[in-house]
């Protein structure tokens, strides 16, 4: 029996060179993408935030035709030939518009970027499924990321996918190249992330920098701050925690699917 009401997914991302690997992430992000189609059917669009489009003020893409950005460097060669050829979805761009209001601004000087499609490519390999990317606001608190996470839960009764990707762990600084696992930090961090997030302490989200450690596990915002609209969208859901996984150190992959 397919449920009409999408899920909410927030999923790490890591390293870029995610899109090309087979792994036990990987792996379990096409577990998450084969059970939504299987209980909810296919997404008619895919609402994605991406930690890499870090903006002042809030936009969503409009594009029928969006292009793929590869905004990393110095990557091996195959993985700027890799393609996640998906189109946009001006309705869903539209309904986006609508809900938000003058929250929101269409822009299009941006595209797919690899936040959103080094996931997708493994939830969704056969890039069938529309997708259009919403900022990350830099101007904005984080209660009112969690408001328009809140405005935007409607898409979800309307067969769209709300979706995010950063990290709850992400500092390149501290990067460790020979460390498989996370740094003590890094789980410790991580370890309170998903109890908050268990038990829908959506404030003690808000209020990260108040978590020990923060400091280490979110030098910058960009890709912890995802997770606050999901929060918002999800409207007291409790989450499933897929790929609780540290690797080198100072990344976590930690996802949380609502309503799944
Ligand atoms: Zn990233």
């Amino acid at each position: 029996m397919s449920e009409k009401r999408m899920p909410v997914v927030f999923s790490g991302h890591g390293s870029p060179m995610l899109a090309l690997e087979d792994t036990e992430v990987t792996h379990g992000l096409h577990g998450i993408g084969k059970k939504i189609i299987e209980k909810h059917g296919k997404p008619k669009a895919i609402l994605s935030v991406s930690a890499h489009w870090y903006t002042k003020g809030t936009y969503v893409q409009s594009a029928a035709e969006p292009r793929q950005v590869y905004d990393m460097y110095g990557f091996p060669k195959e993985l700027y030939d890799f393609r996640y050829p998906v189109k946009g979805s001006p309705e869903l761009s539209e309904r986006v518009c609508s809900l938000l209001g003058d929250k929101v601004s269409v822009n299009d000087g941006w595209g797919i970027d690899h936040g959103s499609w080094t996931v997708l490519c493994h939830m969704f390999p056969e890039a069938d499924i529309p997708v259009v990317q919403l900022s990350v606001d830099a101007s904005i608190t984080a209660e009112k990321m969690y408001e328009i996470g809140e405005l935007l839960a409607p898409l979800r009764d309307e067969g769209y996918l709300i979706f995010a990707s950063g990290n709850t762990v992400h500092n390149l600084r501290r990067v460790e190249w020979d460390n498989p696992d996370g740094s003590r930090e890094t789980l410790e961090f991580n370890e309170t992330v998903i109890r908050l997030v268990e038990n829908r302490d959506d404030k003690g989200i808000m209020n990260y920098s108040a978590i020990p450690h923060a400091s280490y596990a979110v030098p910058t915002p960009e890709h912890f701050l995802p997770l606050i609209y999901m929060l918002g969208a999800a409207e007291g859901e409790k989450p499933e925690v897929f790929n609780n996984h540290s690797e080198l150190g100072a990344i976590a992959m930690t996802g949380f699917a609502f309503g799944l």
